[in-house]
């Protein structure tokens, strides 16, 4: 019998198996067994014993005293333990067992401090997991969530990046201990929790890697978990949008938290996504207004519609992926542009490569089916199609002299193979009928087989036996799908069954019977038919299982296949649209010449669309200030120049003559009013709110691009704020982003004789004969002209309002004086009218008031008449202007 305090021990100890357990006993921490042992060789303290009930006898003990205790747990924990700390709660009267429980688990990632607590870095406690598709990270990587928090500052953070990122991620933060789901729930399971995670090897170098319950980190849980925790009703104003894995790996550290250091939960600030730091940033604003996937104008008119010539599944996502993330690093995105030129200069390979993969199925889904154990026969066969494809797919990207992409094509040869040899040639849908299989593979299978087809046989035998027998030709076997096997004989033989044949079923014009060898072999038949089915089933799964033991060179196959499409997509895309392959350099500043919007030039005759130059950076400005008259060009000028960066960064040839592109780090617009009201936040609050952003992040090394910032207020107060982030973004500490301002405001483009890295550039617009031709050339300078009233005219807006809108202009530009004169109290007079040449059909009501003024006859009218009508006619007219009194 061991006593209740032992067994209290035995109990928290279960629940922490892989802490040591220090037991508070009064004045001391105590260790028992084989904890015992290793708290006394760790600190060098006395092993001692403690009688512990009748039948356990002695058992080993090692104590700390509790005043010392901080500084024994340090030394455990740069040992690498973790250790739990079962407290006492409430006093202990000597007659009842105290009550305790763990109230602490100390681990590397979670100490409060001593020596191991760097005091001028962070102690970051980790936790990652890989993103749920494991085919939608770029090349085929996966990508990882991670969330880190330092409880002794409060920190939280959260990021998205790739695979090999990760382990520079980790380097770069050193996390003392790094937590990490523990793959497939089975296995948890079936062992009880081992220590092995999906974690790469290496990737958390110096630090303990925590295996933690996988569920832990489902992303659906720990966002419930943070809503709770922060009170808020959404974790987008957090800006965690899209991280589904980092939020989850954010719940895993407050799981870990809550259950070893709960204090450290209150001390924990809200979370903050920080950028991947090898991708070029983009909100999903910019990706709204650059139209790369979708576009309000249909379907074509987006980026992706332009660029996506991809043939496969793999293909077409993995251009997508490249364009949501380009490139930071100019050497990788130079590879690129390697790949796609290399397919540029070999059209006839191209074309091969293209024929080779239309319409192939995709080889990741369907291998993510075999690894599931949901693939059927067909399915199998459907990846046996695509795999077969890789090597003519090798062969081009050899001849295209890619080798490096040829080798890994090749590398999915063993599991087609061995689908080659394992699956029939056309195998059904489902199995059981032992015809989804090579003869040959399944040798069991080969035999059920035999020996149902052998029953066949039989029965035909049995038949011919029984013919001969009874010498009733009319005699034959049949099936039915509930009554089975039977013998048939038509109405009009019956009387000649013999002796043996049970009557079973009458029908019009035939009797059915039973017969007993008949039966048997039915028995034989549907035995054998089970069996077949089991044995396919197995056999099918066997080979399920060694093409899922290729799955990871499949993967990286079919990532390669997904690089080849992607590039030679993109080399089709270019040489059909005679874009030039960019330069691409680690940082410095931007030259396009003759760039091209490469979704609108396709909307325009060929040759229509005019060229513009950019240079942004080094020797030119670093903010522009473009203006020019409404239609002139603008907006297609801003997206082009960041269209043209992100496309060079993705990997892609761009449309332009030549470019040469220091690389940007993150591409910000904010173009037109998007609203957003169902947001609860006005079209003017929602352009201040993305500004705000913009000029909290972007940098040096960020292309700005602002259109007609400012425009949804007064013109004072739209003027103010534009001139303000103008010079904001100018005096930016660390350096001016190069930046695009497009604006209306004629006032700023003062702002180039003041500030030394602004300058004015125009979009060109001729008159002639009256008529305003819209040249679509950016020019140095600043407009003179808006030419908006000349637009208004062309959209159609009332003639008489555009007069009106017309003299108004032509008296503020005369001297400004127009607003302090009144507002005419109605529209122009006809005489007015028809000097501007304008005729302005009066409104009913205005017809009726001229035509009683033209009746009223003065002279058959006494004064007081007249001035009664006077009064009349005037309070008539008032209403008609909407004037009471
Ligand atoms: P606003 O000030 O009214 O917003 P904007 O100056 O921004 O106008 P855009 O919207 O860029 O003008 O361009 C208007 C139209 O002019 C485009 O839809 C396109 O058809 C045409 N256009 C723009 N740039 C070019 C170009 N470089 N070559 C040919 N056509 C162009």
């Amino acid at each position: 019998m061991s006593t209740p305090v032992r067994r209290q021990y035995l109990a928290l100890r279960a629940q922490h198996p892989d802490a040591l357990l220090l037991f508070r006993m009064g004045d001391f921490y105590e260790a028992f067994d084989e904890d015992a042992a290793v708290v006394a060789e760790t600190l060098g303290i006395a092993l001692t014993s403690r009688p512990l009930g009748r039948d356990e006898g002695r058992v080993p003990m090692a104590g700390v005293p509790r005043h010392a205790i901080d500084r024994y747990l340090e030394q455990l924990v740069a040992a690498g333990h973790r250790v739990a700390l079962a407290e006492q709660l409430g006093d202990p009267d000597g007659r009842t067992l105290v009550e305790r429980r763990v109230t602490r688990v100390v681990t590397p990632g979670t100490v409060e401090e001593g020596a191991l607590l760097p005091a001028g870095g962070h102690n970051w406690l980790v936790a990652v997991a890989p993103e749920g598709d494991p085919g939608g990270g770029a090349d085929g990587g996966r990508r990882w969530g991670l969330a880190a928090c330092d409880a002794t500052t409060g920190e939280l953070e959260c990021m998205t990046l790739e695979e090999a990122a990760l382990a520079g991620e980790l380097a770069r933060r050193l996390p003392r201990e790094v937590l990490a789901p523990r793959p497939g729930a089975e296995r948890e399971a079936a062992d009880g929790g081992g220590a092995e995670t999906a974690l790469p090897e290496g990737a958390a170098g110096a630090a303990r890697i925590t295996a933690r319950p996988a569920r832990e980190f489902a992303p659906a849980g720990a966002e419930r978990a943070l809503r709770e925790r922060y009170g808020v009703a959404s974790l987008d104003g957090f800006g965690l949008r899209g991280m589904a894995a980092a939020v989850g790996a954010a719940g895993a550290l407050l799981a870990y938290l809550a259950e070893g250091w709960p204090e450290a939960l209150a001390n924990l600030r809200a979370p903050r996504p920080i950028e991947d730091a090898s991708h070029v940033g983009l909100d999903p604003q910019t990706v709204r207004t650059l139209e790369l996937f979708e576009s309000p104008a249909g379907p074509e008119a987006s980026l992706i519609a332009v660029l996506d010539r991809t043939r496969t599944g793999p293909g077409g996502r993995l251009l997508r992926a490249r364009l949501a993330r380009p490139l930071r690093d100019a050497a990788e995105a130079e590879r690129r542009l390697g790949e796609v030129a290399a397919w540029l200069e070999a059209p006839l390979e191209r074309a091969a490569l293209r024929r080779a993969l239309r319409g192939l199925p995709d080889p990741e889904r369907l291998l993510g089916r075999v690894r599931a154990g949901s693939a059927g026969p067909r399915q199998l066969a459907q990846l046996r199609t695509a795999l077969a494809a890789l090597p003519e797919a090798a062969a081009q990207a050899r001849a295209a002299g890619l080798g490096a992409l040829a080798d890994e094509l090749g590398l999915a040869a063993e599991a087609e193979a061995a689908l080659a040899a394992g699956l029939a040639d056309d195998p059904p849908a489902e199995t059981g009928g032992g015809l989804a299989l090579r003869p040959g593979f399944a040798p069991e299978v080969d035999g059920l087989r035999a020996l149902s087809e052998d029953a066949r046989g039989a029965l035909t035998a049995l038949e011919a036996a029984e013919r001969e027998r009874t010498g009733l030709a009319a005699l034959k076997i049949g099936y039915h799908r509930v009554f089975g096997y039977y013998l048939e004989l038509p109405r009009g033989r019956a009387g000649e069954a013999p002796g043996g044949y049970e009557p079973r079923q009458t029908l019009a014009g035939a009797q059915r019977y039973r017969y007993a060898p008949l039966s048997e072999l039915e028995d034989r038949i549907l035995g054998a038919r089970e069996r077949l089915a089991g044995a396919e089933r197995e056999a099918l799964a066997r080979l399920c299982a060694r093409v899922a033991a290729e799955g990871a060179a499949i993967e990286r196959a079919a990532a390669a296949l997904a690089r080849a499409d992607a590039a030679a997509a993109l080399a089709e895309a270019a040489q059909e649209g005679g874009y030039a392959r960019p330069r691409l350099l680690p940082a410095g500043p931007i030259r396009i010449a003759g760039g091209r919007h490469p979704v609108i030039e396709r909307r325009l005759e060929p040759g229509a669309f005019v060229p513009n130059d950019c240079e942004l950076g080094g020797p030119g400005p670093d903010v522009v200030v473009l203006t020019g008259p409404n239609m002139g060009g603008k907006s297609t000028y801003l997206r082009q120049t960041a269209l043209i960066v992100l496309m060079a960064q993705a990997g892609s040839y761009v449309p332009a003559e030549s470019a040469e592109l220091g690389m940007v780090d993150r591409v910000f617009t904010r173009v037109g009013a998007s609203d957003e009201l169902a947001a609860g936040r006005s079209t003017f609050m929602r352009e201040m709110v993305e500004t705000a952003e913009i000029l909290r992040r972007a940098g040096e090394r960020s292309l700005v691009v602002l259109d007609e910032v400012g425009r949804g207020t007064s013109t004072g107060d739209g003027l103010a704020i534009a001139r303000a982030v103008v010079e904001a973004l100018h005096h930016r500490p660390g350096g001016t982003p190069r930046t695009l301002f497009a604006t209306h405001y004629r006032e700023l483009t003062a702002l180039a004789g003041l500030l030394p890295r602004v300058a004015n550039r125009s979009v060109a617009a001729a008159e002639r004969g009256g008529e305003v031709v819209f040249l679509h050339r950016i020019e140095e300078g600043a407009a003179d002209r808006a030419y908006g009233v000349h637009v208004a005219a062309l959209a159609g807006l009332p003639r008489a309002v555009v007069a009106r809108a017309r003299e108004l202009l032509a008296q503020i530009e005369a001297g400004g004086a127009a607003w302090a004169a009144e507002s005419p109290a109605g529209p122009p007079a006809a005489a007015e009218a028809a000097q501007l040449a304008l005729p302005v059909p009066p409104a009913p009501a205005e017809l009726a008031l001229i035509g009683e003024l033209a009746d009223l006859e003065p002279d058959a009218m006494s004064p007081l008449e007249a001035l009664q009508r006077l009064y009349e006619l005037r309070a008539e007219a008032r209403r008609g202007l909407g004037r009471e009194g």
